[in-house]
């Protein structure tokens, strides 16, 4: 049944094999034509509690029986106003305005705009961007201009802006808290944008909390917007419902897709403190905030979203995600005196390890390689350049996590 037209996303089509064909979906597994696959990633970090959740599931066809698209500007409905409202009762403090789109890019091009929008309704003119080394925020023009710039983009570099990179915060980060204190005493620094603790698509690089900390004092100093995306960290990754949460911070912007409706259906919100709002709030209409996506707040979207947000009150999620930590910290533990893996670090239910390569070309080769191995282990995971990593769906079990740790201990490079 695999046809030619499509055009796979990060799939380089002369090379990489024809995909299996996925069947059917349940907690933590893909069933494919070929044999059962445990989804060792989420399904690219998008499916939280489990796959096809049934509290999910049932809202959507729910919402199906009496609402599709509609207009949402002009028109409101149901299943936005109580998802806006339940996220602002969950999310850090202040963020008082739900702004919907539909992926985790839009959701970072919107913050982008709310803060640029911000200082230009202020009378201010910065506009310069400071932004994390190794960060990742979208695949578009401008979420790829404050990402870091590399072999994934490095093709349309010439419709880039410029922007301003902050060392990766290493051990308690003072370099990065001295470097961003630089920047931001310049009065030009519109705002700062990174992924609080984990930064995913640059490898699963972690840094402390404190860190985070250090930058938010920075930012309310030398009065510098933060956005916080959380997109990835989001929905209980880090082991709390925020990363943010873990360094009792707010940002003046937080950006939320993958897991905000459990990962079913896509969805996105941007978040903003009431000052940001306010600065658009005018009889003058060139303060409108012009912008917006044919698919924003879907109601059958909203409607999952809610159902999510239902889930995490009624659940003890808590424990739920302190019990997944747990089982990835012992087995990870079992690698700390493996010669071919280095580097293992933990963040909540996130688990990480770098692979022992000589350095230079070679490297291309472990990851294609290795997600080889672990299909052929009846485990999807997708290997960063020469780290492996964890990030399953919370229902994932201790012996599907066995299974997983064992694929990766008996893997051998070329
Ligand atoms: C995945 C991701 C995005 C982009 O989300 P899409 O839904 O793929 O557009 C943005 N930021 C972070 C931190 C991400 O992990």
């Amino acid at each position: 049944m695999t046809g030619n037209a499509v055009w796979y996303p990060f799939t380089q089509h002369a090379t990489e094999p024809v995909p299996p064909v996925v069947t059917r979906t349940e907690g933590a597994w893909i069933e494919t034509a070929q044999g059962r696959l445990l989804d060792g990633i989420s399904s690219w970090w998008v499916i939280t509690h489990g796959h096809r959740e049934a509290r999910i599931m049932a809202a959507i066809r729910d919402a199906a029986e009496t609402l599709d698209q509609v207009i949402f500007a002009g028109l409101t409905h149901e299943p936005a106003e109580q998802l806006a409202n339940a996220l602002t009762q969950v999310a850090p403090k202040g963020l008082t305005r739900v702004f919907y789109s539909d992926s985790g890019s839009t959701s970072v091009e919107v913050a982008l705009k709310m803060a640029l929008g911000y200082w230009r309704h202020a009378g201010d003119g910065r506009h310069r961007i400071a932004v994390m080394q190794h960060s990742y925020h979208g695949d578009t023009i401008g979420t790829m201009s404050v990402g870091e710039r590399g072999v994934f983009n490095a093709t349309y570099e010439p419709m880039m802006f410029a922007v301003d990179s902050l060392p990766f915060p290493e051990g308690d980060g003072q370099q990065t808290l001295d470097a961003f204190e630089a920047l931001a005493r310049s009065g030009q620094m519109a705002a700062l944008i990174l992924e609080p603790l984990v930064l995913g698509a640059g490898g699963m690089l972690m840094y402390r909390p404190a860190v985070l900390r250090g930058l938010r004092e920075i930012c309310d100093r030398h009065d510098v917007l933060m956005i916080a995306d959380e997109v990835m960290t989001g929905w209980g990754r880090t082991g709390r419902l925020w990363a943010c949460d873990h360094a009792g911070i707010a940002p003046d912007i937080l950006c939320t897709s993958k897991g905000l409706t459990g990962g079913a259906i896509p969805l996105a919100a941007t978040l903003a403190s009431e000052r940001i709002f306010q600065a658009h709030y005018s009889t003058d209409r060139t303060r409108t905030f012009y912008h917006s996506s044919s698919y924003t707040a879907n109601p059958i979207a909203c409607a999952a979203g809610l159902a999510n947000l239902r889930l995490w009150g009624d659940r003890p999620m808590q424990d739920v995600l302190d019990g997944l930590a747990a089982m990835q910290a012992q087995r990870l533990a079992r690698f700390a005196d493996n010669p071919r893996f280095g580097n293992i670090r933990q963040c909540g239910t996130i688990a990480a390890m770098d692979l022992n390569v000589p350095q230079g070309g070679y490297l291309a080769q472990e990851g294609p390689r290795m997600r080889a191995h672990f299909m052929a282990n009846g485990v999807l995971l997708r290997p960063l350049g020469n780290t492996v990593y964890l990030l399953p769906p919370y229902c994932v079990t201790a012996g599907d996590l066995d299974l997983a740790y064992g694929a990766i201990e008996s893997y051998r490079p070329a």
